[in-house]
């Protein structure tokens, strides 16, 4: 563990729960904590970039994760991460640590180290960038997920919750699940008021068809049913922007991501733009 605090390890290369990325949606230096470590997820999104052809042959471990944090909030105070190597073209308006972000390669709110994780950050709240937890939904009912997500909500921490579809159909294709969607937003709902709120949506090409007017539609009316009962700060809306886990979906132009989501902006939502791999 030691090794975690050497000289050399300052590229983090020897890091194995916290990873530090330049992130667009965060406009700057977001360090990653990937509870998940396993890379199971309750979810199998044909766009998701996990690679799950390997496996860690080693295992999740909390103390580890934590002195991994402890130096990295250290280091990350000054700005010498940017003389890295891979991060010496990042942009210079990019150069700030923006947040810790609690996403990695599975779910985080149905992991049993979230709660402890939030525990562990919240003496240290002082000394730290926002943190946000990027989330699928499905956990957020959970009694120690609202316990975390109190703590995340008294930190003046967000989260970004996923929605990437309105209508069932559709949602089973893109989310690879039979969960239901209506259970996913009163889930989101389920969040305290307190808390800070965001909405992510992927949209893409599936079988190289963009989403249809009526799907927007849908999502359109789920969106307004959040905003109206807990008013969203963003909704993140972005596509596919590295490879994806199946070859059927592909990431849509942003001047057609424009077209498609003109409903949504014309509703008035906090609706934010991403381009991805196909400008
Ligand atoms: S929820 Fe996230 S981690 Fe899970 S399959 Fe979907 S994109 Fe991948």
């Amino acid at each position: 563990m030691e090794e975690v605090f050497a000289e050399h390890n300052r590229s983090f290369e020897k890091t194995r729960f916290i990873y530090p990325v330049i992130s667009r949606r965060s406009q700057g230096l977001s360090l990653g904590i990937n509870l998940d470590y396993d890379k199971t997820c309750n979810f199998d999104c044909p766009y998701c970039q996990v690679n799950r052809r390997e496996f860690p042959s080693d295992a999740f471990d909390f103390k580890t994760m934590q002195a991994e944090l402890l130096w990295a909030i250290e280091y990350l105070q000054t700005s010498e991460v940017f003389d890295l190597p891979r991060f010496k073209s990042t942009p210079a308006s990019f150069k700030v640590w923006k947040d810790i972000a609690i996403a990695g390669d599975g779910e985080p709110s149905v992991n049993p180290h979230l709660l402890p994780t939030m525990e562990f950050l919240k003496p240290l709240a002082a000394k730290l960038p926002q943190i946000v937890l990027i989330s699928n939904a499905t956990g957020l009912k959970r009694p120690n997920t609202q316990k975390a997500l109190e703590i995340l909500a008294s930190m003046g921490g967000v989260l970004w919750a996923k929605l990437d579809a309105g209508t069932q159909q559709y949602f089973e294709i893109v989310s690879g699940t039979k969960l239901k969607i209506d259970v996913i937003e009163q889930r989101i709902l389920s969040v305290p008021q307190s808390l800070r709120l965001c909405i992510q949506i992927c949209l893409m090409k599936v079988d190289g068809v963009s989403p249809s007017a009526s799907e927007i539609e849908s999502l359109l009316n789920r969106l307004k049913r959040i905003h109206n009962a807990h008013k969203l700060e963003s909704i993140q809306i972005y596509t596919i922007a590295r490879p994806p886990a199946q070859s059927f979906v592909a990431p849509i132009p942003l001047v057609e991501l424009k077209t498609i989501c003109q409903p949504l902006i014309d509703a008035n939502l906090p609706i934010k733009l991403y381009s991805g791999a196909a400008d």
